[in-house]
């Protein structure tokens, strides 16, 4: 073995375990992921129908993923009580339409409240959350019936950590049940939604897109 055979095979390897995680998004038609619900529509309509093709950085990050869970998990065992990690969720939306993905960890304060938290491993930690997070996590919190929860960032290379707290609320739920209708809608008609990372400005969600070919913004 040379030291392209070794490299190719981490590369395949990674792929392999990504495609083998990922293979249900196709098979179960009218259930999404909370992870994609708040990213370009377009971009979701090209997963859900023609696959996703993950560029290195993204395996990179499903590779790390499970390991920064379980150390943010086993850290925060030490100081506070952690009620479960990696948890099952659906929400439903309708009865074609449902929400399916796994919540990170669900925490208890000293009065037993309880709290969802999505811990996010990131090389640069924002300002403000990102809105795709905060949509994950208020589907949590529908779907577990908890008022409250954290997206966690946290930035490996530098130690950075920074939480934002959420609450529950109306209007997210109805973003959250009107989008993924829309979705569905696509979806199941085959019709390309509008490409609306580009429409919206938001410049960096196009260049880190593997569907570039595909949707080319802007024609
Ligand atoms: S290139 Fe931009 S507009 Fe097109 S699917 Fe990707 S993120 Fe959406």
């Amino acid at each position: 073995m040379d030291e392209k055979e070794l490299e190719t095979a981490l590369r395949n390897g990674l792929l392999d375990k990504w495609g083998f995680e990922n293979s249900h998004h196709l098979a179960r038609p009218g259930v999404y992921y909370p992870s994609y619900l708040g990213m370009c529509i377009r971009k979701q309509f090209y997963i859900y129908t023609i696959g996703e093709k993950p560029s290195p950085e993204t395996l990179a990050i499903f590779a790390t993923g499970e390991g920064v869970h379980e150390a943010v998990a086993g850290a925060l065992k030490r100081s506070i009580k952690v009620e479960g990690t990696e948890m099952i969720t659906r929400l439903k939306v309708n009865e074609e339409v449902a929400l399916s993905g796994r919540i990170d960890l669900l925490i208890s304060d000293q009065l037993g409240e309880k709290y969802v938290v999505e811990v996010k491993s990131t090389s640069s930690i924002p300002e403000i959350p990102r809105y795709s997070h905060i949509m994950q996590l208020e589907i949590y919190l529908l779907a577990m019936g908890i008022n409250t929860g954290f997206v966690l960032y946290w930035n490996k290379g530098n130690g950075e950590i920074k939480a934002f707290k959420a609450t529950k609320s109306d209007e997210w739920k109805n973003k959250i049940m009107e989008r993924s209708i829309m979705l569905d809608y696509f979806v199941r008609t085959g019709q390309a939604p509008p490409q609306e990372a580009y429409i919206e400005g938001r410049n960096w969600e196009c260049d880190a897109c593997s569907f570039l070919d595909s949707c080319k913004p802007g024609q």
